[in-house]
C-alpha cells in the first residue's frame, strides 16, 4: 500500500538557477564555429532543451498530487573534495573558473549561466544527501530530483547537458565515507551514461548496468562488447535497444540480465541513474508507466535481496515535462509501497477484452443468443 515505506525526495531551488540560454559565447577552441553558422542559419528557434522548467514540473505535479509516504528535503551543495572524486582537479578548476559566467564548454550542447556552478554542486550534494539519508537507515530509499544531469559527464569532460557526474559522485562518496564496497549503478535513461561507465571502466567495486537506445544515438556509445577492462573487466554491462523496444523488452532486461548480475555482485547499495526519456513520449524507446513501476519494482527487488533494501534514484534526461513528471510519480508510488501492474504488449489487455465482448457473435451456440 502507497505509505507503507518512507521515501525522502532531495530537491533545492538552487538548481533552477542553472539556465543557459542559446545565444551564448562558445568557450574559445572548444567547439567549430560550424556547428553555430548551421544552427543560425536555421529557421527555427531553438531554446536550450534542459531547463528549469524541467524541474519545476516535476514539483509543481508532486504538490499537487503527493505521494504519502514521501517526505522533501534537500542537502548542501558536495565541496571540492566530493567532486574530486571522480573529476580530475584540472577539470574542476576549468569549471569553477566559469562561476558567474555565460558560455558553452562543449560542441555537443553543454553550455552554463550565471547559476550553473551553483546548481550543479547542488546538484551533485542533493545525490550525496540522498545516499546518506538512506545508508543512514533515515528514510528506505529517496529520490535525487536534481538538475543539471550527470551520467555524460567524464572525469575531465563536460557533455551531453551534464557538468559533476551526479550518481558517480554519490556513488563514491558510499564507499569512502559510509562503509559500503560495492555499489550497483542502474541506467536506465534512454542514453547510455558514457560518462558513469568512463569513470568506472576498471573498476571491479562497482557494476554498472544500462539499457539505452542503441548506438548511433547520442552518445554513440554502449555497445554489448564494452564490458570494462583490467579488474573491472566484466563489471559493466549494456543493453543496447533498438528504438521502438518497450514495457516487455525492459522487464526481460532487467529480469534476466541485472538480478543474476547483481546476485553474483552483492552489492550493498543500489543506485538508479533515472531518466525519464525512455517514455513513449519523449525520444526514444516505447516505455509506459507500468513500464516505469516494474522496473522500479525489480531493482527495489533487488536491493531488498542484496543491500538491505538500500535504494536510491538520481535524475537524468526526461524532456517531455508530462512524461517526466508523471514518470517520476510512478516510481514513487512504487518506492512507497504502491502495487506493481503486470505488463503485456502494449495492447493485449484491450485485445482480450474486445475478444471476450465479440466472442459471442460468431458463435452457433444458443447459450448466446
Ligand atoms: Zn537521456
Amino acid at each position: 500500500m502507497i505509505g507503507e515505506r518512507t521515501v525522502a525526495v532531495f530537491y533545492d531551488e538552487v538548481m533552477l538557477r542553472h539556465n543557459p540560454e542559446v545565444n551564448l559565447p562558445f568557450v574559445p577552441n572548444r567547439v567549430e564555429k560550424r556547428v553555430r553558422n548551421i544552427l543560425e542559419k536555421m529557421d527555427f528557434k531553438w531554446s536550450y532543451p534542459e531547463h528549469p522548467g524541467r524541474l519545476s514540473s516535476i514539483k509543481d505535479f508532486l504538490d499537487k498530487n503527493p505521494v504519502s509516504g514521501v517526505q522533501f528535503m534537500s542537502g548542501p551543495p558536495a565541496t571540492y573534495d566530493q567532486l574530486a572524486r571522480v573529476h580530475t582537479t584540472g577539470y574542476l578548476d576549468d569549471i569553477f573558473a566559469l562561476d558567474g559566467k555565460r558560455a558553452w564548454l562543449d560542441q555537443d550542447t553543454t553550455a552554463v549561466s550565471p547559476g550553473s556552478i551553483d546548481a550543479a554542486m547542488s546538484a551533485a550534494g542533493n545525490a550525496i544527501a540522498a545516499v546518506e539519508q538512506v545508508v543512514k537507515g533515515a528514510s528506505q530509499s529517496a529520490f535525487a530530483l536534481v538538475r543539471p544531469p550527470g551520467h555524460h559527464a567524464d572525469p575531465v569532460r563536460a557533455r551531453g547537458f551534464c557538468l559533476f557526474n551526479n550518481v558517480s559522485v554519490a556513488a563514491a562518496h558510499a564507499q569512502a565515507k559510509l562503509g559500503c564496497k560495492r555499489v550497483l549503478i542502474v541506467d536506465w535513461d534512454v542514453h547510455h551514461g558514457n560518462g558513469t561507465q568512463n569513470i568506472f571502466w576498471a573498476d571491479p567495486d562497482v557494476l554498472f548496468f544500462d539499457t539505452h537506445c542503441a548506438a548511433p544515438f547520442y552518445p554513440g556509445s554502449g555497445y554489448l562488447e564494452e564490458v570494462g577492462a583490467g579488474l573491472g573487466e566484466g563489471y559493466t554491462v549494456n543493453v543496447p535497444l533498438p528504438e521502438t523496444a518497450g514495457d516487455v523488452a525492459f522487464e526481460m532486461a532487467f529480469r534476466d540480465i541485472l538480478v543474476p548480475a547483481a546476485e553474483y555482485f552483492e552489492p550493498d547499495l543500489v543506485l538508479v541513474s533515472a531518466g525519464f526519456d525512455p517514455h513513449h513520449n519523449d525520444m526514444a524507446l516505447n516505455l509506459s508507466y507500468d513500464g516505469f513501476k516494474v522496473i522500479t519494482g525489480i531493482v527495489q527487488e533487488v536491493a531488498e535481496q542484496h543491500a538491505d533494501g538500500k535504494l536510491v534514484f538520481v535524475l537524468e534526461g526526461g524532456y517531455n515535462l508530462t512524461s517526466l513528471s508523471l514518470g517520476v510519480h510512478s516510481v514513487l508510488q512504487v518506492l512507497a509501497g504502491g502495487d506493481i501492474p503486470e505488463l503485456a504488449e502494449c495492447g493485449v489487455k484491450e485485445v482480450a477484452t474486445a475478444a471476450d465482448f465479440h466472442r459471442s457473435a460468431f458463435s452457433d451456440d444458443s447459450d448466446n443468443i
